[in-house]
């Protein structure tokens, strides 16, 4: 039976979280996966340069408890890496770990900081995808740990250890992902090849302060108090929805990895630890993207109309809010289909051609992107 352990984390505070991920390991029986000598990869979530009080990127305290309980094992050789949405170059990656207080970690706890930007092809077994490039610190580590962030998420409806995991690919190859599988379900079932791809050995989840709303991005900090851990991050996002009271078929790579059978359900999952904080989380707020979903209730004769009405007609759109809009061109930079232009500093999408991936949303460092629900579906 899959484990998935649950601490309560009150805070950020280093003694808290040294204590938190002392629990994991022990609950977990992780370190049978560790000894000396290892060559580990961190994998946090670094989407954008955001300060760890956004919620929008993994809280470096919480890789600076991981490091160190690596090293309390003899473990040296770590090394922090992640592709942020956007460009993957060292001036991006130098920006990045700035603002996300990671800069300031690395040098206080020994981790280094990975500014290669190389990858290296991958030939998989997987379903969807026959080989990924994956940015080299994870390629070649012996083991990674995977280090994720609690939010929601527009498109897949949750971010959490599967979803975290995009971070692997590097740079703007990930847009191209969007274009090939433009059907979020696709995109999702692409992510369990790529979490197949990169197998992490542990995946630690920072709920301390999660983010719930317009996720990954634009949605709100919430207070959540938890760290969680597993070795199986297929399990842990099956708990994750649990926790967060969403619908494991929202959450689209749970669903998918059910449809793979690569996840129990959440009956058959062990918790251990906390396990009473399972309830602890009330009125998460949802993605406005989570709300057109009646088409699978109708007989499959009517689908593909209901489709194309959806598609068309009712599926949520960004819209951009001008007067926020500072034109710096990451939207357009981001966008797989190649339909946002700027005019006069400021952007313009072309809908004829938008896929609804809402990679601009994701990326807009100033949250000039609302995710706009059809007025037929507004109350
Ligand atoms: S405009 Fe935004 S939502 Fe539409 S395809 Fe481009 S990035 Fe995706
Ligand atoms: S909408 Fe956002 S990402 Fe796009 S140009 Fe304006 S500020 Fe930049």
């Amino acid at each position: 039976m899959d484990k998935v352990s649950i601490i309560t984390t009150e805070d950020y505070s280093p003694y808290l979280l040294d204590s938190a991920v002392e629990s994991h390991f022990q609950l977990l029986g992780l370190d049978s996966f560790l000894h000396p000598g290892l060559r580990v990869t961190l994998k946090p979530n670094l989407l954008m340069k955001r300060t760890p009080a956004e919620a929008t990127t993994t809280h470096p305290e919480v890789v600076a408890a991981v490091g160190r309980a690596l090293k309390k094992r003899g473990i040296t050789d770590i090394t922090l890496a992640d592709s942020p949405g956007g460009l993957y170059t060292v001036g991006a990656l130098t920006g990045i770990y700035k603002t996300c207080g990671m800069a300031d970690m690395a040098q206080r706890e020994g981790v280094q900081l990975n500014y290669d930007t190389g990858w290296q092809e991958i030939t998989t077994q997987t379903q969807r995808v026959t080989k990924f490039n994956i940015i080299n610190p994870v390629a070649q580590a012996d083991l990674v740990i995977n280090i994720c962030k609690l939010k929601t998420h527009c498109m897949t409806g949750l971010s959490g250890g599967v979803k975290n995991l995009f971070g692997c690919v590097p740079g703007l190859q990930k847009p191209e992902f969007h274009y090939r599988f433009k059907n979020a379900d696709e995109f999702s079932d692409m992510l369990i090849d790529l979490c197949e791809t990169v197998k992490p050995a542990i995946t630690f989840v920072d709920a301390v302060v999660s983010m719930e709303g317009d996720g990954p991005s634009s949605g709100n900090p919430i207070h959540t108090g938890l760290t969680l851990c597993a070795a199986n991050p297929y399990a842990l996002d099956v708990v994750l929805c649990r926790l967060i009271r969403m619908e494991e078929k929202q959450a689209l790579t749970v669903k998918a990895s059910f449809e793979r059978k690569l996840a129990l359900y959440y009956d058959d999952i062990e918790l251990v630890g906390d396990s009473q904080k399972i309830n602890s989380v009330a009125n998460f707020r949802m993605p406005a993207t989570k709300s057109v979903d009646f088409n699978t209730r109708l007989p499959n004769w009517m689908q593909s109309a209901a489709n194309f009405i959806t598609d068309r007609w009712l599926v949520p759109k960004p819209v951009i809010h001008r007067n926020q809009c500072i034109g710096c061109g990451k939207c357009a930079e981001s966008c797989p289909a190649k339909t946002i232009a700027l005019h006069k500093r400021k952007a313009y999408i072309n809908y004829q051609n938008c896929i609804k991936c809402y990679c601009c949303h994701e990326m807009c460092p100033v949250k000039a992107i609302h995710v706009k629900r059809s007025k037929l579906l507004s109350s």
